[in-house]
């Protein structure tokens, strides 16, 4: 009997919901499979199968959670659902307005810094690089010939620290790099979603995935019955149900304010289908 996997077309194709789905019961990513010939695809725990026949991960846990979820229902349902949790979302209108207000001058000014930072790093690389061959010239120089006077050891003092000073800046800027990425990611992000709220629904392939990166973290999945799964979305941000009511702070000149929602909302996903041990495996 051929192994099931050989038929898998997996790894080119597209899968909406692969980063995000996560198996509640093992905490791995979920896999996913394309059977071209039943016109069938599944998202499944990759720790219930592997284990089964691959010797590469029988150390791994065994996962009990054999949920299978047919690929074009649930990318729908959370697809669906993220819009509609968006839509309704006071929180997520007041980020848009936010964002492109502030986000229409800097964004050049970031990529100018972050090319900046980036050459200085470059220098201070090199920089690093003269000054750690001077000191072992000089290190190397005090085993052959010591001095009694000790006037190595404050010359490699000095130099070592330079050494971690220029350390300490490369590793200060790197995290200044990376942040003015996220800002910039976040702002690309906006330009691209953010003020097409009406036009989502239409959205398809790629820039759904694209889309669903700036606002869902992770989508738990649970099996709750023998053909039923919770799948619980996480968002980046409290946008379920969150409320706009009236400011009780008479200094507020604004007269609403926002009340946080929830992170996540839980919906149910009937697993249909035959199981996947039960299918017949195309040849
Ligand atoms: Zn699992």
């Amino acid at each position: 009997m051929p192994d099931p996997r050989s038929v898998e077309v997996g790894l080119k194709q597209f899968y909406l919901l692969r980063d995000f789905l996560v198996c509640a019961h093992c905490d791995s990513y979920f896999s996913g499979r394309l059977y071209r010939k039943q016109y069938r695809a599944v998202y499944y725990c990759p720790r219930h199968e592997r284990l089964r026949d691959d010797p590469y991960s029988k150390n791994l846990k065994h996962c009990e959670q054999n949920a299978y979820l047919r690929i074009e229902e649930t990318d729908d349902l959370v697809w669906n659902t993220v819009v509609d949790v968006l839509s309704t979302s006071h929180r997520y209108k007041e980020e848009i307005k936010l964002l492109t207000i502030n986000a229409k001058g800097p964004q050049r000014d970031r990529k100018q810094e972050i090319a900046m930072l980036t050459k200085r790093l470059k220098a201070i690389g090199a920089e690093r690089r003269r000054i750690e061959t001077m000191l072992g010239t000089v290190e190397a120089g005090n085993l052959i010939a010591p001095d009694s006077e000790n006037r190595f050891q404050g010359v490699i003092q000095t130099l070592k620290k330079e050494v971690d000073d220029l350390q300490g800046e490369r590793v200060a800027m790197e995290k200044r790099i990376k942040d003015l990425e996220n800002v910039s990611r976040w702002t690309d992000w906006m330009a691209e979603f953010g003020t097409k709220i009406t036009e989502l629904r239409q959205l398809t392939g790629e820039k759904r995935k694209d889309f669903l990166k700036g606002v869902v973290d992770t989508i738990r999945v649970t099996k709750t019955a023998p053909t039923q799964v919770q799948l619980e979305i996480l968002f980046k941000q409290p946008f379920v149900e969150d409320l706009l009511v009236k400011s009780s702070d008479p200094g507020d000149r604004r007269k609403y304010k926002i009340e946080d929602g929830k992170s996540s909302i839980r919906i149910p996903l009937v697993l249909g289908g035959p199981r996947t041990k039960e299918l017949s495996v195309p040849t």
